[in-house]
């Protein structure tokens, strides 16, 4: 038995940065990954800026930057009316290591990521291979799992689900996802519009209880991100109908666009009952999930990743007791559900559910409040900051 190798299931960015952080510390890791190469669905695109020195330390910011690019605008814009609302995250110049958010699709996030791990010695990814079932004694964990239609077996002495919202390693450990559903279907788009001549930021929250939507440029070629909702009763069928539709009513000018990719999704707000049990822990959308207004649910998973897989390093190596791991699991679900689930659930009331003209009034006053003032506008760009769990290997 091989107490110190890891087990990463899920080969998402925050698998493959749990198992690029434990190889760095020179900790074998077996990441398997029921899908034949990284998922490329429309999903995470915009970093805060608090994640970057995470991304940094694990030598992953050049690459990132050179694939993404960095930007710092960010507009409320007022769909009934056309109030355009702007701040910058440039006023935390000098307060931060890096005053701006780093734009680039998930895929490619964790693309970078698996580069960097297959060059380590002691990294293995294993694409095409589904977990189906998990057992742990007091030595470590056997995971089966199904690569081709055959069944196969691992052993670790730890495990790291990391296997997104439907995780079946939260399953095996016969743990829910408590929480919410919101009532409407989220509609994710990739299309090639040129939103920046028309006055749009790099980042858009566009406020309105029908059109509301996220609207933020993906690559500097002309590719942006519109996400809107809908009635989730609506038939999945037809979405593209209704894409068509919200588009023509949405898009200023000639209205020349072209979609290149899209995804419904539900939306929740919701966690796991416990983010550890025994050897097996859970990071990312397998323990926690939020509906992405406001980009906290990936920032959240890599906050995890960064403070997991530095304390499953150190217990491995023997440098510390496993109760950090305990620490690890109570403090990332009370970050998420006092800090990430209410501030994005916010973002969403005011994107896509703003009807009540009082409340909108109240909230726009505080936003031209942060417009108009460095200090207020300091402290809503630090929206993620509280997301964030210092090392707690520095701390034991
Ligand atoms: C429209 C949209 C926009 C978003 N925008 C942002 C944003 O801008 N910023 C932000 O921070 N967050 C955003 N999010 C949230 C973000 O996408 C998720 O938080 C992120 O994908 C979580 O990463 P993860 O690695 O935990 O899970 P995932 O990305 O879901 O990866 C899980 C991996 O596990 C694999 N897997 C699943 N089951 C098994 C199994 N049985 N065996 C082996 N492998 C398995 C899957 O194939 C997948 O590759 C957005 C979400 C949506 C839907």
């Amino acid at each position: 038995m091989n107490n110190s190798k890891v087990i990463v299931v899920g080969a998402g960015p925050v698998g493959l940065i749990t198992a690029l952080g434990l190889a760095r510390s020179g900790i074998e890791v077996t990441v398997l990954e029921r899908e034949p190469a990284v998922v490329s669905s429309p999903r995470a695109m915009v970093y805060h800026s608090g994640v970057i020195s995470g991304i940094e330390k694990l030598g992953l910011l050049d690459d990132a930057l050179e694939s993404g690019f960095t930007a710092g605008d960010l507009d409320f814009l007022v769909h009934s009316t056309g109030e355009r609302i702007s701040l910058n995250i440039s006023a935390l110049e000098g307060l931060v290591p890096h005053p701006y958010n780093l734009h680039l699709g998930q895929d490619r996030l964790a693309g970078i990521a698996l580069e960097h791990l297959w060059r380590l010695p002691g990294a293995d990814v294993r694409f095409g291979t589904a977990v189906t079932a998990l057992t742990q004694d007091a030595d470590g964990a056997t995971v089966t799992a199904e690569s081709g239609g055959t069944p196969v077996e691992f052993r670790a002495g730890w495990v790291v689900g990391a296997d997104g919202a439907g995780s079946a390693v939260r399953r095996q450990l016969g743990l829910e996802l408590e929480g919410m559903t919101w009532p409407e279907r989220f509609v994710a788009t990739n299309i090639r519009f040129d939103y920046g001549r028309h006055g749009f930021a790099s980042a858009n929250m566009v406020i309105d209880p029908q059109y509301g939507a996220i609207v933020a440029r993906i690559t500097g070629d002309g590719l942006w991100r519109c996400t809107f909702c809908e009635d989730a009763s609506l038939p999945e069928e037809t979405v593209a109908e209704r894409i068509a539709a919200y588009f023509a009513e949405t898009l200023p000018g000639d209205k020349d666009y072209e979609l290149v990719q899209f995804s419904p999704y539900r939306m929740h707000q919701r966690a796991a009952a416990t983010f550890r049990v025994g050897r097996v822990l859970l990071a990312g959308d397998a323990a926690h999930v939020t509906n992405p207004t406001g980009g906290l649910g990936l920032t959240s998973g890599l906050f995890d990743a960064f403070v997991l897989s530095e304390a499953m390093a150190a217990v491995v190596h023997g440098q510390i007791g496993d109760e950090v791991l305990d620490r690890y699991a109570e403090e990332r679900r009370r970050v998420f559900l006092e800090a990430a689930s209410p501030q994005a659930s916010a973002f969403k009331q005011l994107v896509y559910n703003s009807a009540d003209p009082a409340v909108l009034e109240q909230a726009l006053t505080g936003l031209r409040a942060a417009a108009a003032d460095v200090d207020l506008q300091r402290k809503q760009m630090t929206v993620s900051q509280p997301l964030e769990t210092p090392s707690l290997v520095a701390r034991a």
